[in-house]
């Protein structure tokens, strides 16, 4: 199997837009509407590059409000609102919530439904990147039904350093 981008940190968000469009593709494949709001949302944690938290997304739409009058919706969004997008981006794979670090991070491979993935947390330049490899994640998942135990949501987070910033220090 050849290495999924996902496990290329350079692969992370330099193209806001094409991600973004990639998910109006996806979306449209799988019958889903991606409505202003939920674009513009989208395109904040995409472009933010980093793991954004959910009062940060708030503020940026807040500023929306102030600079466009309000043409489409999206800039009157109200907080719920702007929740009810992100519960759809996750809900949906486009996106993935970091429960340690309360934050959200876009997903760079917005064809697949969601799914669970590790995640590595530079806690210097608190960039995170997804590890895409299906056998952590059937491991685990084995490893707690030998025990009797049935996992529902799995998150698993690995705090750390990441290569950038350890050859930096
Ligand atoms: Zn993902
Ligand atoms: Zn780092």
């Amino acid at each position: 199997m050849s290495q999924h981008p996902c496990t290329d940190p350079q692969h992370h968000v330099h193209d806001a837009q094409g991600f973004v469009a990639a998910v109006e593709r996806a979306c449209r494949e799988r019958g889903l509407r991606l409505t202003p709001i939920r674009a513009r949302v989208l395109d904040l944690v995409a472009r933010h590059g980093k793991p954004i938290k959910a009062y940060d997304l708030l503020d940026q739409i807040r500023l929306d409000k102030q600079r466009v009058d309000d043409e489409d919706g999206a800039g009157a969004a109200a907080p719920p609102t702007v929740y009810r997008a992100l519960e759809f981006l996750l809900v949906n794979g486009f996106i993935h919530k970091l429960e340690s670090v309360n934050a959200f991070v876009a997903c760079h491979h917005p064809s697949t439904a969601q799914h669970s993935v590790p995640f590595l947390i530079c806690d210097h330049c608190h960039s995170a990147v997804e590890l895409e490899d299906e056998r952590i994640v059937a491991l685990l998942d084995e490893k707690a039904r030998a025990l009797g135990f049935v996992p529902q949501a799995q998150t698993l987070e690995v705090h750390g350093i990441c290569a950038r910033c350890a050859q930096a220090g």
